[in-house]
C-alpha cells in the first residue's frame, strides 16, 4: 500500500512544485568539518499540493514532544560544527549553506532538496572538493520597475501568466511592463518540469520557469519570489504558530520545513499568515497525503489559499516595494 501511495503521489507530484532559488555566493574559507559530500543526480518529486479537494484528511492527534523529538533525529546531516544550527538546514547561522549534500536538476544546483543556489558548471569544483556558499539577502528590483517577457515557446500559457500578473499590477509601488531594452527583467519561459524561480533581482536575464501545470496561483507564487520574498513556513518564529509534522515527511524534504534565521527573509516585521500565498498547504510533500504535515500549534489544519494574495502578503509587497 504504501509503495502504491509513494507511486501515485510522484506521479501526482510533477504538476506542482514551488522552488526557492537563493542568491548565493561562493567564500573562499571551507570549514575542516566539511569534508563528505553527496551528489544525487535524480531530482526530488515532490507531493502535489492539494487544492482541497481530495479525499478527507483525517485529523492527527499530536504529540508535540515526539514531533520534537523526530525533529531533532533528522538533522539532515549537519556536522557537529553545525550542531547549534539544526534547525537552519539551508544555512547555519552565519549565513552558510553547505554543500553537503546537493541535487543537480538539469543545470541547476539544489540545496538541502529545494533551494537552488547556482550553475552546475559554475559550482561543479566547490561540490566535488566539499564547500561552502554564503547566503545572501535577496536584492530587490530597483524602483520597483519590473520589465517582464514571455517566451514564444510559453504561447499557450501567456493569458495565465498575464491573468496571474494582474494581481501584481494594481500594487502602486511595483511598475510591471513589457521590456523592450531594459537589463534586468524577467523571462517567462517553458521549463523542463514544475514552476521556478529566482530569489529577489538577480540582474540581467533572470527566468521564471513553468510548465503546463502551474497555474495562476503558481505563477503568483513564483513572482513573489522573485520579488524577494521566502515560504512562510521558513519563518525563525513560525513554531509559535505551526506544529511541522515530522513524522509524515520524507528525510529529502525535510529541509522544506527548516527554518530561516530572520535577516534573510523580508516580511518578517508582520505577523504569521496562514492566508500568504507563500504558506505551503497543510498536507504538502506528505509521505500519507491523508495526513498533514503541518498545522496549527493547536493541531488543527488550515485552509489553503485558493491562489490570490493575502492582505498580509499585500502589506509586505507595499513595505519593500512602496509607492513613490
Ligand atoms: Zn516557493
Amino acid at each position: 500500500m504504501k509503495s502504491t501511495a509513494l507511486l501515485l503521489s510522484s506521479i501526482f507530484l510533477a504538476t506542482l512544485i514551488y522552488k526557492n532559488y537563493f542568491i548565493a555566493e561562493e567564500i573562499s574559507e571551507v570549514p575542516s568539518e566539511v569534508k563528505s559530500k553527496q551528489r544525487v543526480l535524480v531530482a526530488a518529486k515532490k507531493p502535489e499540493i492539494s487544492t482541497g479537494k481530495s479525499k478527507p484528511m483525517k485529523k492527527l492527534v499530536i504529540s508535540r514532544g515526539r514531533t520534537r523529538q523526530k525533529s531533532q533525529n533528522n538533522s539532515n546531516g549537519l556536522k557537529s560544527a553545525y550542531k547549534k544550527a539544526e534547525d537552519y538546514s539551508f544555512v547555519d547561522g552565519k549565513g552558510n549553506i553547505l554543500l553537503e549534500q546537493v541535487l543537480v536538476v538539469g543545470d541547476k544546483v539544489i540545496a538541502h532538496g529545494d533551494v537552488v543556489i547556482g550553475d552546475y558548471k559554475k559550482l561543479k569544483n566547490i561540490i566535488e572538493n566539499g564547500g561552502v556558499l554564503k547566503l545572501l539577502r535577496p536584492k530587490l528590483w530597483t524602483n520597483g520597475i519590473i520589465p517582464y517577457t514571455i517566451s514564444p515557446e510559453l504561447e499557450d500559457m501567456a493569458g495565465t501568466v498575464e491573468n496571474a500578473l494582474k494581481a501584481f499590477k494594481k500594487i502602486k509601488g511595483l511598475r510591471l511592463r513589457t521590456r523592450t531594452d531594459e537589463e534586468n527583467y524577467l523571462l517567462f519561459k517553458l521549463g523542463i518540469q514544475d514552476c521556478y524561480s529566482f530569489l529577489g533581482m538577480q540582474g540581467g536575464e533572470q527566468a521564471i520557469s513553468l510548465t503546463p501545470g502551474c497555474r495562476e496561483k503558481e505563477i503568483r507564487h513564483e513572482f513573489m519570489h522573485a520579488l524577494g520574498f521566502l515560504h512562510e513556513q521558513n519563518r525563525e518564529d513560525r513554531d509559535n504558530f505551526v506544529t511541522v509534522l515530522w513524522p509524515n515527511i520524507p528525510d529529502k524534504h525535510h529541509p522544506q520545513f527548516k527554518k530561516i534565521p530572520g535577516e534573510y527573509m523580508y516580511g518578517m516585521n508582520t505577523s504569521f499568515d496562514f492566508n500568504s500565498i507563500m504558506l505551503y498547504p497543510p498536507n504538502s510533500f506528505a509521505i500519507d497525503l491523508n495526513d498533514y504535515t503541518m498545522v496549527t500549534i493547536e493541531g488543527d489544519p488550515y485552509p489553503v489559499n485558493p491562489g490570490n494574495l493575502s492582505p498580509i502578503d499585500l502589506e509586505r509587497i507595499n513595505t519593500l516595494y512602496p509607492a513613490k
